[in-house]
């Protein structure tokens, strides 16, 4: 008997029986533009193999003017259907089914090309869209059904059409982005014209044995979004234009709501799809911050839909539905929602891969093959990057001895975990946890090992961190400082007036950490997070909406950030949630000061000069948060040890710029190749 009967159930689509209530989610990987069909291929069968019931590619353009960006990936050419058919060969090969999304990007697309209804610029995009007329209309309706028919050509079980997060077909259905007076704009019968008469040209298309999924937004996070009512009129209309099923997006690109960050509650939004339950006949499919199978089994179990999708969690692991199916779930490694090595290198033109698997959209890059012969290798430091490198190098067939000064695994993750919002990563040192112990690698904890101990191993692998850098602001008897580690640790107790030294990532965890009374996260409690950004319920509010906004509780303290640097606050945290953090640090009434210059920190607090004034900030506590340095204990270890022994990976290595995602990646790399 299973532990997810409803995840696990077939589900029944007519013209064919889906394995079990999976979806994955569409993701922009960059793959496609790579132009390497096999490894977009190997990407997608692995997921396949890996049990997905059914997988949504990224978004593909129908046309150059709906492409993201130029030169994007489209289903545009007999060359495109080429390309494709050797993905969907691989995936059936896996025996696995996707569907291809169609993505007209409207006013997103970050081209001068850019078409809309109305020619209004999205707060987001730098270009002012052209306003299509009724051929222009025609035009986009006809290339996104040609872009459906040469799917099904290319060998796709389905299409996602993608009608949510503020896209083209979203942006026709609100009149605060479609103002115009003809038979496409005005009443919302009008307005939701375009979307309802794709889906009809797309099901026509492609005729009726094959899957066309609408992704509707449920609920827009955006003023003047749509109402609910609108809602299930849209629903009801896009299933009698030929949908299979109906997926869930939320929040429009734009929105000023989280709706995937870490920060953001688990199964955030299922309620708002529970709502649409019973309003139509086609399956419901659920999205967003599902990350478990016993969640996604809980939201099934519960009603809030027929299927839940999830995306990011196929990076992370693309074994999720096997492992749950095989009883092992607390062996599938946790996506923990960063964004850092998927959306934010998404938006750096980066390809994507994932910060707690570094083999996700490299399958066919990184190779772990059995060592040619095992050895013995030791690594000292059980952070993200001496984990990593213990359990890749005991999956090689190594024999491993992880060596750590704490009494714990994790290092800087123990410290990540304990911030509020971030409560993720407990999940991740757990799975660590349970990956050493099932790994035969020997964990030593409480064990600071010397140079002369590792003189016995094959190879070492010096993966002992960073230490918090001492800023050198002169500092007068009496006064109060601690660093973010004694802080976050509990060592140190916080003060009621505090400031924090440094406005890098750290600099903003501890901020997050004084800002919120312990014990009351509102990443953990779902009514208090709506509170706190404004969420309503879209039966009442139009789009989502609170009226009143935002009522963030107040912070059990006063809090003042500082960095010596005059640009924007917090310039290094990651694209898609930086403004996450300065929003929700601004709406506690954080201070944030730039542009300063120590001067000395004292019993009555920080004093230092901006703008050519000096001022005081009358602190009782400043906490350091002003980066790191390298742990340079073992230093000098490599000279006394054969050459090429000994590797130095992680913040060890290099502190600039060190995360956990360059720690795991960097000692994941370096034990493929011992
Ligand atoms: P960081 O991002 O490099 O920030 C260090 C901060 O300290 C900067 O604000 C810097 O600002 C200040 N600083 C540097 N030298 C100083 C000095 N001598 N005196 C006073 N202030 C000084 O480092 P971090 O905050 O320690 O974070 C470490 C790494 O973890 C980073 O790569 C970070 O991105 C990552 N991380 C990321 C997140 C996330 O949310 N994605 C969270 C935690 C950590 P000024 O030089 O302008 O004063
Ligand atoms: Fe999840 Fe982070 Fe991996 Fe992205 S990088 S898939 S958010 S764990």
């Amino acid at each position: 008997m299973t532990a997810y009967p409803h995840l696990l159930r077939p589900l029944e689509l007519g013209h064919v029986t889906l394995p079990n209530r999976v979806l994955m989610g569409s993701m922009h990987t960059g793959l496609e533009e790579t132009g390497d069909w096999a490894r977009v291929g190997a990407f997608y069968a692995a997921r396949a193999e890996g049990g997905a019931g059914l997988i949504v590619t990224g978004g593909l353009a129908p046309n150059a003017e709906g492409a993201v960006l130029p030169g994007a990936a489209g289903l545009r050419t007999a060359e495109d259907v080429a390309h494709h058919r050797m993905v969907t060969e691989r995936v059936h090969g896996a025996g696995g089914r996707i569907a291809a999304q169609i993505l007209h990007a409207g006013r997103y697309a970050y081209s001068d090309r850019a078409v809309a209804p109305s020619a209004i610029r999205a707060p987001i995009s730098p270009f002012r869209p052209h306003a299509l007329d009724e051929a222009g209309i025609e035009t986009q309706i006809a290339d996104i059904a040609a872009a459906a028919a040469r799917a099904r050509e290319a060998g796709y079980d389905g299409v996602e059409i993608m009608g949510s997060e503020g896209y083209f077909l979203n942006q026709f259905l609100v009149a605060h982005t479609n103002r115009r007076e003809d038979r496409w704009g005005g009443s919302y019968e009008n307005r939701m014209r375009l979307p309802v008469e794709v889906v009809r040209r797309v099901r026509a298309a492609v005729g009726a044995d094959f899957i066309l999924i609408y992704r509707l937004s449920m609920i827009d996070l955006v003023p003047d979004g749509s109402s609910w009512e609108e809602v299930v009129t849209l629903a009801r209309a896009v299933e009698a234009a030929g949908a299979s099923i109906l997926n869930t997006g939320i929040g429009w690109h734009e929105a000023r709501i989280p709706t995937i960050a870490t920060s953001v509650p688990r199964r955030a939004f299922a309620w708002v799809t529970k709502r649409l339950m019973g309003e139509v006949g086609i399956p419901l499919v659920t999205s967003n911050r599902i990350n478990t199978p016993q969640i996604a089994e809980d939201v099934l179990a519960e009603g809030c839909a027929d299927m839940v999708s999830m995306a990011r969690p196929f990076l992370a692991d693309p074994q999720f539905v096997a492992k749950a199916a095989r009883g092992e779930a607390a062996r599938i490694a946790p996506c923990i929602a960063c964004n850092q090595a998927c959306l934010d290198h998404t938006f750096a033109m980066k390809l994507t891969s994932c910060l707690v698997n570094p083999r996700a959209c490299h399958e066919t890059v990184l190779v772990p093959e059995p060592a040619a012969e095992p050895l013995d290798i030791a690594v000292a430091g059980a952070g993200p990057a001496g984990m990593t490198a213990a359990l890749a190098a005991a999956e090689r067939g190594h024999r491993v001895t992880l060596y750590e000064a704490a009494d714990e695994i994790g290092g800087q993750l123990v410290l990540a975990a304990r911030i509020p919002g971030k409560e993720e990563f407990r999940g991740l040192l757990d799975w660590f946890a349970g990956e050493l112990a099932a790994s035969g690698v020997d964990l030593r904890l409480g064990h600071r090992v010397t140079a002369e101990e590792l003189g016995a191993y094959d190879h070492v692998v010096i993966a002992t961190g960073v230490r918090p850098r001492a800023p050198g602001i002169p500092v007068a008897p009496g006064a109060e400082v601690v660093s973010y580690a004694e802080l976050l640790s509990g060592r140190a107790a916080p003060g009621k007036r505090v400031a924090v030294i440094g406005g890098g990532g750290i600099g903003f965890d501890v901020a997050e950490f004084l800002a919120h009374v312990p014990g009351q996260s509102p990443s953990e409690d779902l009514a208090l997070w709506k509170r706190e950004w404004g969420v309503g319920d879209p039966r009442q509010d139009r789009g989502g909406l609170r009226p009143g906004g935002a009522e963030p509780a107040p912070p059990p303290r006063e809090i003042a950030m500082f960095q010596r640097s005059a640009g924007k606050f917090g310039g290094s945290l990651g694209k898609t949630t930086g403004w996450i953090h300065r929003s929700s640090l601004r709406a506690k009434g954080v201070q944030m000061e730039a542009g300063v210059e120590y001067l000395e920190i004292g019993p009555g607090g920080l004093r230092y000069r901006r703008k050519d004034a000096e001022q005081v900030f009358a602190a009782d506590q400043v906490v350091i948060c002003a980066g790191q340095e390298s742990e340079t204990a073992l230093a000098d270890l490599a000279a006394r040890r054969p050459a090429g022994s000994t590797h130095t990976v992680g913040g060890a290595d290099s502190a600039r710029g060190i995360d956990a995602k360059r720690a795991i990646a960097d000692a994941y790399r370096l034990m493929l190749k011992l």
